[in-house]
């Protein structure tokens, strides 16, 4: 039986913020925007490769290009049945009308869970009751609500800051309607040229990074550019989209049928999926003892940046991919012995 699938739309990286941790560096100077036109083809070949489960509309900002979100919501929930999602950092709320009108809006084209941002990046851009606002207003319509915030050693405001300043019960964390998310930066994007290194949470405890990826192949994305990925986490992909995790390749040049049925047969992309990064950074520790890796991590994917952005790693996996036995290629195991 084929895995569900969410896709996500990256439908511009211009944003009206330009947070310090910003793997994608989004920020008001970007200007790359999805077209509709484009963005309907992507979504029917999908519907008829993938056993889509629902769109995710991403950015950047996606409520910067509100239209085209509100139209693409549409089209796939009237065609295809499809739930939608968005992320955003609700820096568009002006008031509680403005989020219960645009949240209406959006709840009438298909939209069923939302995505936002409470951290000290965000509220350097922000106001709490923006957030506040939208999060209410979501509420009242029932959607199932995310809240992420991003810590590093430097700031002060955790998940738990987060869930009393919006004023959260237990009843409806336990009700599953709201999620809080606490995670550190990805060092890539605007984020490894601003943040001090220093300020990762990181650490040499492997229960924060040992375990399979339950998002690559499962979440592909697919940028402005027509640029493909198998998970969200690519980051800044302002150039050299191929050297970014999980890169497929770009629907302008290459069918995105045949783009995505390349990425459910890649090879990684499956050992990531049943064996995870750590597994392989291991692996390659044991066959090469003195590959230099930073050794502390904060999450898989931060694992991942060690596996495609340090030459070192990439090269040693290149080799390591081509040594499996077709045994373990078929099965996407590290070894079969
Ligand atoms: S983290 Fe989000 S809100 Fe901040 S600049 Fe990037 S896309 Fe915009
Ligand atoms: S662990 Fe790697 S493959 Fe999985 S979501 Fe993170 S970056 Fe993508």
């Amino acid at each position: 039986m084929k895995t569900k699938s969410d896709l996500n739309l990256v439908l511009t990286y211009a944003c009206d913020f330009s947070c310090k941790h910003c793997i994608c560096n989004s920020g008001p100077f970007r200007k790359e925007v999805m077209s509709y036109e484009k963005a309907v083809n992507y979504l029917d070949t999908a519907a008829s490769v993938l056993d889509l489960a629902s769109i995710g509309y991403t950015g950047g900002e996606p409520f910067t290009v509100y239209p085209l979100l509100k139209e693409l919501m549409y089209y796939a929930n009237r065609k295809y049945g499809l739930p939608a999602g968005v992320v955003t950092n609700c820096g568009w709320c002006k008031s509680p009308q403005t989020a219960t009108q645009k949240i209406e809006e959006l709840i009438a084209c298909g939209l069923r869970s939302i995505v936002v941002s409470l951290d000290s990046f965000h509220l350097e851009f922000v106001r709490l009751e923006s957030i506040k606002n939208v999060v209410d207003a979501a509420l009242k319509y029932n959607l199932q609500i995310t809240v992420n915030t991003v810590v590093t050693r430097n700031v002060q405001i955790s998940k738990n800051d987060a869930k009393n300043l919006l004023s959260i019960s237990d009843d409806l964390i336990e009700s599953g309607q709201v999620t809080f998310k606490e995670f550190g930066p990805l060092r890539t994007g605007r984020a490894k040229r601003v943040l001090d290194p220093e300020e990762y949470i990181d650490t040499t405890d492997e229960t924060h990074f040992n375990g399979n990826c339950p998002f690559i192949i499962n979440t592909p994305a697919i940028a402005p550019d027509g640029s493909v990925y198998s998970c969200c986490c690519f980051g800044d992909a302002t150039k050299e989209p191929e050297q970014l995790i999980g890169y497929c390749g770009n629907s302008n040049t290459t069918p995105l049928h045949d783009i995505l049925v390349a990425m459910d047969n890649n090879l990684l992309f499956n050992i990531l999926k049943t064996n995870g990064p750590y597994a392989i950074l291991k692996a390659l520790q044991k066959n090469n003892p003195n590959l230099t890796t930073r050794g502390r991590y904060l999450t898989n994917c931060d694992v991942c940046i060690e596996l495609y952005h340090n030459k070192e790693v990439k090269k040693a996996l290149q080799a390591f991919l081509k040594s499996l036995s077709s045994e373990d290629r078929k099965e996407a195991k590290i070894c079969s012995k």
